[in-house]
């Protein structure tokens, strides 16, 4: 392939040298994959239409769309342009003439992966895509041009990142017999000030720690904006063993086993007591309290025991929120303990959500099936990928 044509160096170096051909790659490339795509063709129209110049009148293996006639002459090739990882290179379609009608088509396009949209190869787009998902759609572009000296519209990207997120959700996700870990997070998009929220759940496991660093093996099971009727439904769908969740939105009935998070619950509780008008030292005592009961006590009984009288303390001292707070919650704090589950907070979720966040936030307001999209394209790729 590298010929005295297309690379001609000054003098000779390793380092000018792989340089030139880097440049001029798409050429040098282009040339082999345009041969290979030729004499592919070729092959096929032997098998079709006979050797070339011979007088047999073969029936070949396609008909005519316009009159179904099945005998056909060569009429020569026409070339088209195709952008992939390769450059911007040209490609030869071979045509062929029907014999009864006289229409002039390309038989093979289809066989070689030309069909019309497809001028652009997939594995230009997906890497786009998956840059995409880090970076805004303008600065991917511009890499992708820098690396492969070819890019694709944003346009084009909007719509495959629709396609693969239409393709994922397509996938019905049950995860029967494992905790969920569900969590949300706001993004500016819509035409609401506050902006939207993400949603999203996934499962976590332990993945063997690798030099003290304590990995997961996470799935992403559902990534969606939406009311929380719509987010309950989704959750029950998953069919669920048990939720983590954070208590923003009650899920009862969603899953026979709910816990509430055992980072947020204490937290949230000095939110409450706030809103019953205490001061931040005379909060800091409560908050010790339910960490020291959630995270020190030696069994669930006593655990159960001794939060029944925070609460009742919290009567006697006429603390309504935040009485209100850990009564909604009682149900659901020794769950994960008594079930064994991997983890007891939604700390799993958390790192996916600053993840969108990080891509969210670009200062830019977002449609909202766009923002939804391209996030759940993201995670998905990040959790449940290759
Ligand atoms: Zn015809």
């Amino acid at each position: 392939m590298l010929s005295k044509e297309n690379v001609k160096l000054e003098a000779f170096n390793v380092n000018t040298l792989s340089e030139v051909i880097h440049e001029r790659r798409s050429d040098i490339l282009g040339k082999l994959l345009y041969d290979v795509v030729l004499s592919y063709q070729e092959r096929l129209l032997v098998e079709d239409l006979g050797d070339r110049y011979s007088r047999q009148r073969k029936e070949a293996s396609f008909s005519c769309p316009v009159c179904s006639g099945r005998v056909f002459t060569r009429k020569g090739k026409r070339n088209r342009i195709f952008k992939s990882v390769l450059g911007r290179t040209i490609l030869s379609i071979v045509q062929v003439q029907c014999k009864r009608c006289g229409l002039r088509f390309c038989p093979y396009k289809d066989i070689i992966g030309l069909v019309y949209r497809g001028r652009i190869s997939e594995g230009l787009k997906r890497r786009q895509m998956s840059l995409t998902c880090h970076v805004p759609y303008k600065k991917a572009k511009d890499f992708i041009e820098l690396c492969l000296g070819v890019s694709v519209s944003p346009k084009v990207i909007r719509e495959k990142i629709d396609k693969e997120s239409d393709l994922i959700r397509l996938k019905a996700l049950t995860v029967s017999d494992d905790v969920v870990y569900q969590d949300s997070t706001k993004v500016k998009a819509g035409s609401k000030e506050r902006g939207v929220s993400i949603h999203l759940a996934i499962t976590a496991r332990p993945d063997g720690g690798v030099s003290g660093r304590n990995r997961m093996q996470k799935r992403l099971m559902f990534l969606k904006s939406g009311n929380s009727h719509s987010i309950r439904e989704s959750l029950k769908a998953l069919n669920p063993k048990a939720i983590v969740h954070d208590g923003d939105m009650d899920l009862s009935g969603c899953a026979s086993k709910l816990q509430r998070c055992l980072w947020h619950l204490p937290h949230q509780l000095g939110y409450f007591l706030w809103l019953d008008g205490l001061s931040f030292e005379d909060r800091k005592p409560y908050v010790k309290e339910l960490i020291d009961i959630l995270y020190q006590s030696r069994t669930v009984r006593i655990m159960k025991d001794r939060y029944r009288n925070l609460i009742d303390k919290l009567r006697r001292e006429n603390l309504t929120s935040a009485l209100t707070h850990l009564e909604r919650a009682e149900g659901e704090i020794s769950t994960s303990k008594e079930n064994y589950f991997d983890y007891h907070t939604v700390s799993p979720v958390e790192r996916e959500i600053r993840e969108i966040n990080r891509r969210a936030d670009v200062g830019a307001r977002w449609s909202v099936p766009g923002v939804e999209n391209l996030l759940l394209v993201k995670t998905y790729e990040r959790l449940n990928g290759p």
